[in-house]
């Protein structure tokens, strides 16, 4: 018997993770002509994903996106499912017998490594964990930054890696009106940064950061850009063959940078290219001492191949900024050598009802809206499957089922009502310091606010 949706009977439909994916899919299935009833998970007891713990805090515009998030998750066929973790507080089973299908949209929260020697030295993290920290993740908050590093190293030229360095090369004056968390703009305010080096492996040509993010360097209050010419001095040829618009511009940009009268500002943010990695260097007790790096020539594919010509930077701290990486949930399928759940084009390999969208569908890239497209191309699918029967239907697809599973094992559910509740804490509290947001990080504390 396959599954037929009638007004009595809608379709249950089971999102895990409440990021930018998982909301644009649930907005995709309320657009369908089905009778739809979409219970959305997260392990956290907020909603939102990268949209609140990764877009940089001073980018507040493009977290406005959660006025439409804040619609979908109100509609009355929708539910929040805040602070249920998936695989313990709900299984794959218990997903299997409640919901007609399942759509995961995870993301990515972990990163890729440089596998070079002392990365795990103290002073040498990942950017998803310093972001984590800034942003008020409540797995990072309780973490102890310090900020005694004079050079910061930043490996990597991707908007994370512009993130960072932005955030580190700010005064606390300017980061006041972001929405970052307050224990990272008190360690902020007595950083003793003055040098960040962002370090490319390849050429300018080739940097994968987009260049409003990157002329924001020239207009920091007391950090200025540093950019040695010849390390984006091009040939004709090399030239010639850029035909994206953005690398382009991006070009525009560094040799403006180039060509700029240093005005001595107290910070500085080194544009570096052609530079890789090869040692983190122990300063004898344990901390970073510098980045040993070498020299790289772009070979006929454009891939960076080594010189043999070393430097050292004088770094204390290195954030490696080189990918987000997807993380297997407990009994989906998992890819181990992309960090995604192997599918084809949204369905999941080898599985009836199962279905993905988003960074743990095809890797971390793109921008927010990017998964706008991806998740209603999955959806469009799973519509299709539903309709041409494919699908058998749940044993158990009630709200009260599932409402009743996770009671009796204790799960203190966070509801959408809930999180409204916080939210408007939160803007109380920032407003109240003259700033647009005071981020509650702790967990348990976040739990405490809950509709009266
Ligand atoms: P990304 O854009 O993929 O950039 C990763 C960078 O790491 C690339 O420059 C890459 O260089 C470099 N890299 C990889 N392995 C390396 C190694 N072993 N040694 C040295 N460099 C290495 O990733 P991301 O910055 O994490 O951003 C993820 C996505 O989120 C992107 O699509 C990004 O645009 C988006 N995002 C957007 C914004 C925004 O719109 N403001 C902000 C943050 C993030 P190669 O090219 O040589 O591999």
């Amino acid at each position: 018997m396959s599954l037929t949706v009638t007004p009595e009977r809608p379709l249950r439909v089971a999102v895990i993770g409440s990021g930018p994916s998982g909301i644009f899919a649930t907005e995709a299935l309320l657009k369908s002509d089905l009778n739809v009833d979409i219970d959305v998970f997260d392990r956290l007891p907020t909603p939102y994903g990268l949209v609140r713990y990764g877009v940089a805090p001073d980018h507040l515009t493009i977290k406005s996106v959660t006025r439409g998030f804040e619609k979908t998750l109100g509609d009355p066929r929708v539910r929040f499912l805040g602070n249920v973790e998936f695989g313990t507080d709900l299984t794959h089973q218990d997903a299997l017998s409640h919901y007609d299908a399942i759509l995961y949209t995870v993301g990515a929260s972990s990163d890729r490594r440089l596998g070079i020697p002392g990365e795990d030295l103290t002073g040498s993290m990942s950017a998803t964990e310093f972001v984590a920290w800034y942003n008020g993740h409540p797995d990072a908050a309780a973490r102890e930054m310090v900020l005694s590093a004079g050079g910061v190293a930043v490996v990597g030229v991707g908007n994370v890696a512009l993130d960072v360095s932005r955030i580190l090369a700010k005064t606390t004056a300017e980061l006041r009106s972001s929405d970052i968390a307050a224990h990272a703009l008190d360690a902020l305010e007595h950083s003793a940064v003055k040098d960040v080096w962002i370090l490319g492996r390849r050429g300018p040509a080739q940097a994968a950061f987009t260049t409003k993010e990157l002329r924001e360097f020239g207009e920091l209050h007391e950090s200025e850009p540093v950019v040695n010419p010849a390390e984006i001095a091009l040939t004709d040829a090399e030239e010639a063959a850029i035909t994206d618009n953005v690398k382009k511009k991006n070009i525009e940009v560094l040799r403006d940078f180039a060509a700029r009268e240093r005005e001595g500002k107290p910070r500085r943010v080194h544009l570096r290219f052609l530079v890789s990695p090869t040692e983190i260097i122990d300063d004898g007790t344990g901390h970073v001492g510098g980045l040993k790096v070498e020299r790289n020539r772009l070979d006929e594919n454009g891939n960076a191949v080594g010189t043999g010509e070393y430097e050292v930077l004088p770094v204390q701290m290195v954030l490696r900024s080189v990918g987000y990486r997807g993380v297997a949930l407990p009994g989906v399928p998992f890819d181990e050598r992309r960090g995604v759940i192997p599918n084809e084009e949204g369905r999941v390999e080898g599985r009836v009802g199962e279905y993905t969208a988003g960074w743990i569908k095809r890797g971390p890239s793109g921008v927010v809206g990017t998964n706008r497209k991806d998740a209603t191309d999955t959806v469009a699918l799973l519509l299709a499957d539903v309709k041409g029967g494919a699908l058998p239907g749940a044993a158990h697809p009630t709200r009260e089922a599932v409402d009743a599973l996770l009671a009796g094992r204790g799960v203190p559910v966070y509801s959408f009502a809930d999180w409204q509740t916080l939210d408007a804490h939160e803007l109380a509290t920032g407003q109240a310091e003259g700033r647009p947001r005071r981020k509650v990080v702790h967990r348990e504390m976040m739990l405490g606010h809950r509709r009266g």
